[in-house]
């Protein structure tokens, strides 16, 4: 028997079609697990409602099946476990560590400071709704709004770290070439995250958390524009005392001059490609996996 089976999941959203980018996240995810004599899971990140389509979805099933791979049913679609993520959610409130906001985007795009950012980019969330008074949050409340719910992150790194003990926040980190290192995670980057969206009740990160352990992943493959992303997926996994898969970043598909595959602009579609004639086994020679696993 085997004690520690591999796991591996590729989790798009679908709200486009997928593109080279996203073959090489998938067939990364697939080949591992199959030379592994592991699991392969798919699993469809479709929270963001505004932005999801069934179509898109369909599109994904009928491109990962192209391409030659296969994976386990029924898939996990993450719209159909609102009450989850919310449970999770719930999980963090009672710890104290969630707290909520309504802010709107213009009030904090205001406030913050320009120059100090996440990770991905955007402002640092400027506290605005951190520590306010219980009667103006009840106050929104009762005027029908739905506030979002945020990382109060100073408390969470402190809860974090009374139950890590003297150990720090760490990941283990897979390169290409199968060795391991350990990345110190710093989720203080992140600020206040949002934990609980506004629009909807999840987030990324939290939906991201809560199914890779009901899934049973034990090793997280994707694109290096995800690797700090991992700071605050594992301190969410501490604080709701998730197990801890280990990670993968891969290289990203980039055009000569750098810039990242964009969905939107259709580059690299594997629908057109497949439409121009291209196979599965041209996609995986132009994306550098050559080999496909025999099933
Ligand atoms: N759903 C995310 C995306 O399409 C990927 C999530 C993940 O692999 O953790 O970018």
């Amino acid at each position: 028997m085997r004690l520690t089976e591999t796991v591996t999941r590729f989790a798009p959203s679908p709200n486009g079609y997928l593109h080279a980018g996203h073959a090489l996240s998938a067939i990364i995810a697939h080949d591992t697990a199959r030379r592994a004599g592991g699991r392969f899971l798919l699993r469809i990140e479709d929270i963001d409602l505004t932005r999801a389509r069934t179509e898109f979805t369909d599109a994904i099933y009928d491109d990962l099946g192209w391409l030659g791979l296969d994976w386990e049913k029924p898939v996990l679609v993450q719209s159909h476990f609102f009450p989850d993520y919310l449970e999770a959610a719930g999980r963090l409130i009672a710890q104290g560590l969630l707290y909520p906001c309504f802010a709107s985007r213009a009030e904090i795009a205001d406030a913050a400071e320009p120059a100090r950012t996440d990770p991905d980019g955007a402002a640092l969330y400027p506290g605005l709704w951190k520590n306010a008074p219980a009667e103006a949050v009840a106050a929104r409340i009762a005027a029908g709004e739905t506030p979002a719910m945020r990382l109060d992150m100073e408390a969470a790194l402190v809860a974090a770290q009374s139950k890590l003990g003297q150990a720090p926040l760490t990941f283990a980190e897979i390169g290409a070439d199968g060795t391991s290192r350990q990345v110190l995670a710093d989720p203080g980057r992140w600020g206040d995250a949002v934990i609980v969206r506004k629009d909807v009740p999840a987030s990324y990160h939290l939906a991201v958390v809560v199914d890779d352990a009901r899934q049973g992943v034990t090793l997280v493959t994707r694109g290096t524009d995800l690797f700090a992303a991992t700071d605050l997926q594992r301190l969410l996994q501490v604080l709701l005392d998730l197990p801890e898969p280990r990670y993968s970043h891969h290289r990203l598909v980039c055009w000569s001059d750098g810039r990242k595959l964009s969905k939107s602009n259709g580059d690299m579609g594997l629908r057109a490609l497949r439409a121009d004639g291209a196979s599965a086994d041209d996609i995986r020679r132009v994306i550098g996996v050559a080999d496909a696993v025999p099933v």
